[in-house]
């Protein structure tokens, strides 16, 4: 049976894309970062668009937040918070609760080009390509050893258009999301 064209309702069409919305779960999962200075948030996602992990930079588990070394400076490297943090890639990696295999040829979106560490563990979980926002590290030598690795390894890397539709996101009920000007 096929329907009458004539009793079809209309579609919306300000929906969001699938980059808009996994980028959107990213920016989202950023905001429950506790770092003052830089909040990442990452999203992997299967072939066939399912949220698979989600992850932001934080504390490692019983690591209290209010223990942590926040700052970006301190006397020694070990006053800051470089050696402790779990950036967002990692996290969502490990924080994947199936089986290493339904990773493999898997996403990541991420809103910040990975550093060079979480590069080998995205490469090493199998995930076969990243979907990113900023790259405002690009031309340093982290990054550039993440671009070559991934290079190397085959794995496709693309950033977004920077310029993305503006949402407002309402917490309050009988408020949908508004798509603003850009
Ligand atoms: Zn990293």
């Amino acid at each position: 049976m096929k329907l009458d064209k004539k009793i079809l309702g209309n579609k919306r069409k300000d929906y969001l894309t699938w980059d808009e919305f996994f980028i959107g779960i990213a920016k989202l999962s950023a905001s429950r970062s506790k770092d003052p200075n830089t909040q990442v948030g990452a999203c992997i996602v299967s072939d066939s668009n399912r949220i698979l992990s989600i992850g932001y930079n934080g504390t490692p588990n019983n690591f209290n937040d209010d223990d942590f070394p926040w700052n970006r400076e301190g006397k020694t490297e070990n006053e800051t918070k470089y050696p402790y943090v779990c950036h967002a890639e990692l996290n969502a990696i490990l924080n994947f609760a199936g089986t290493r295999s339904e990773l493999k040829g898997s996403r990541i979106y991420v809103d910040l080009f990975p550093c060079n560490e979480c590069a080998k563990a995205i490469i090493q979980s199998g995930i076969s390509e990243v979907i990113y926002l900023s790259d405002k590290y690009n031309g340093t030598p982290g990054n550039e050893a993440s671009k070559l690795l991934f290079d190397q390894c085959g794995i496709k890397y693309r950033q977004l258009d920077p310029n993305q539709r503006i949402l407002k996101l309402s917490l309050r009920p009988d408020e949908p999301i508004q798509f603003l000007d850009k």
